[in-house]
């Protein structure tokens, strides 16, 4: 989608610096960190938001959080734990229309959620 932040983003077209990248997906710093860590894994392929999900795409959701844990451990929070989310729609707070997977880390997280 061409008017799609994310989409921009995974196509190099931003210049955002990827922590790490596959045929399918690319992780990236947050630009509003809400913790030590906070990156954002997201698909190269546009899918507006997680209850759009199905088909070939529900495996690759696999491959992001399987990407989240990989990060975690490079980012060195995965001993102490960390946070994987995916905001769906409004009340879900989602803000940025193409999927993502937030891993967060490096403080403990508060449980409810606000
Ligand atoms: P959401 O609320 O949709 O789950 O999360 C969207 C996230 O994307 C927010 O945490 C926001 O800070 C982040 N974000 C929005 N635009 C950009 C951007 O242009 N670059 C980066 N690195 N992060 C972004
Ligand atoms: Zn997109």
């Amino acid at each position: 989608m061409s008017d799609c932040i994310f989409c921009k983003i995974a196509a190099g077209e931003m210049g955002v610096k990827f922590l790490y990248e596959t045929d399918t997906l690319v992780a990236f710093r947050d630009i509003n960190p809400q913790a030590p860590t906070h990156v954002l894994v997201i698909p190269k392929k546009h899918i507006a938001k997680i209850s759009d999900l199905s088909g070939e795409d529900i495996a690759l959701v696999g491959e992001m959080v399987a990407a989240g844990n990989r990060i975690a451990a490079t980012e060195k929070i995965a001993e102490d734990g960390y946070r994987l989310v995916f905001n769906c729609g409004r009340h879900g707070g989602q803000e940025v229309f193409h999927i993502h997977l937030h891993l967060l880390g490096g403080r403990p997280m508060n449980w409810p959620p606000g």
